[in-house]
């Protein structure tokens, strides 16, 4: 026996999450299927938990336009549904003149990109804000902010169940066939499982949306980005911190730098810092502080030595290597690879949370045209 559904995602990550709940709510019959046991274990378990401003992707780019789209519906969202969220603010800051011209060009980019609350602070006003603070030169961003990730995604599934969405876990969708009446075949890890057919197959499977591509039948290769995992470690402060909005150091290349965010507890942790990886583990090696203590030292002189605990670890989903600049997200439709119905979500890494409601509608909307 077969049963068909209108709309398969594949994946319980925050992307997943919010993109089932865009077409449940449509009216659409879904089905999310999991491999974990439990939603929010991937990518989504292991970030920042930061509210994207928007500042630090080219202008026009999905990741630019997704954000600052994402971060006015995200707090619209959590003011609603009562989720746990802070708009703090945060300050980008320049340790010496050398970065002046970097910081210049990353906030006209930021009000290129629709984030027009930036103000450029000179030290004085920065460290009226932060009196602890060591900087040459400042952005602040008020509309940055955190958030408590895993209580946004029960509220995402708990929307999609209301709307008829239906979520199995430990449930890996192993491949798909595309058949001759344009559904897809799906096959789960599970080989009892009835077989079930799809109009519309979602992959926002994270860290291997690229692995399972590699596995639907039809989907020429040439569209399937290589993976690069690219880790970043956390460290945790002994005893408090005397910061209260967060601090991002001007930015690097594969990540933001090791900036210092709050937990909604006031809790601080410092990372994530960037180390390139063959395969997905999430050890935290204490060695790695040392290169902390350096980075935050820069902008926090007072970090005192040994205050540093390893936290945790989390892996960005890349589609271009160390050696490459910074890619946008990938997410084709048939449009790019013929294959209608058939929606792949590759290197969804930061700002992914911020975007996740955007991505939902953009990922909608490619699938009505
Ligand atoms: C270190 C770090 C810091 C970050 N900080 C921020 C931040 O501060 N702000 C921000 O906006 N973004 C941040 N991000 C990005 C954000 O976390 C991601 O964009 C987002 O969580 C991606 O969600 P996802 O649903 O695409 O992936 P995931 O959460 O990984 O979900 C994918 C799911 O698919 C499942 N899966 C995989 N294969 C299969 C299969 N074959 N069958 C069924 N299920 C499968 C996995 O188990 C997983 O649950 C950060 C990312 C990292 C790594």
């Amino acid at each position: 026996m077969s049963v068909d559904i209108e709309c398969v995602v594949v994946g319980a990550g925050v992307v997943g999450l919010a993109i089932a709940r865009r077409f449940a709510q449509a009216g659409h019959e879904v089905f999310v299927t999991e491999s974990e046991s439990d939603i929010g274990t991937g990518v989504s378990a292991r970030n920042s938990e930061v509210i994207h401003a928007g500042i630090y992707y080219p202008t026009g780019s999905l990741k630019a336009k997704l954000c600052v789209q994402g971060k006015a519906q995200l707090y619209e969202y959590c003011q609603t549904r009562g989720i746990p969220h802070k708009q703090l603010g945060k300050l980008i800051v320049a340790t010496d003149a050398s970065q002046h011209t970097s910081l210049e060009s990353l906030f006209a980019k930021g009000r290129e990109n629709g984030v027009q609350d930036l103000e450029w602070f000179a030290p004085q006003q920065a460290r009226h804000l932060e009196p602890a603070l060591q900087c040459t030169a400042a952005i602040w961003s008020p509309s940055t902010g955190i958030i408590d990730t895993h209580a946004l995604m029960l509220s995402l599934q708990g929307d999609g169940q209301q709307s008829g969405a239906q979520y199995v876990f430990n449930s890996p969708l192993v491949s798909a066939v595309k058949q001759a009446d344009h559904n897809f075949a799906l096959k789960f890890g599970d080989a009892d499982r009835t077989e079930i057919t799809c109009r519309w197959l979602i992959n926002a499977a994270g860290l291997y949306a690229p692995r399972l591509a590699r596995k639907i039948n039809g989907l020429n290769a040439q569209y399937i980005p290589t993976e690069y995992l690219c880790k970043g470690s956390y460290f945790s402060m002994q005893g408090r911190v005397p910061f209260s909005h967060l601090i991002y150091p001007a930015p690097q290349q594969a990540g933001l730098g090791v900036h210092l965010t709050l937990d909604l507890g006031g809790r601080a942790r410092f990372g994530p810092d960037v180390e390139w990886v063959n395969h997905e583990h999430y050890d935290v090696d204490p060695k790695r502080a040392e290169a902390f203590y350096d980075e935050v030292r820069r902008y926090w002189p007072d970090l005192k030595d040994n205050s540093l605990v390893p936290d945790y670890a989390g892996i960005r989903p890349k589609v271009v290597g160390p050696q490459d600049v910074a890619h946008d997200f990938v997410i084709q439709s048939q449009e790019t690879h013929g294959l209608i119905g058939l929606v792949n979500l590759f290197g969804i890494e930061s700002p992914g949370l911020t975007a996740c409601l955007a991505i939902a509608d953009h990922v909608y909307a490619m699938n009505q045209t």
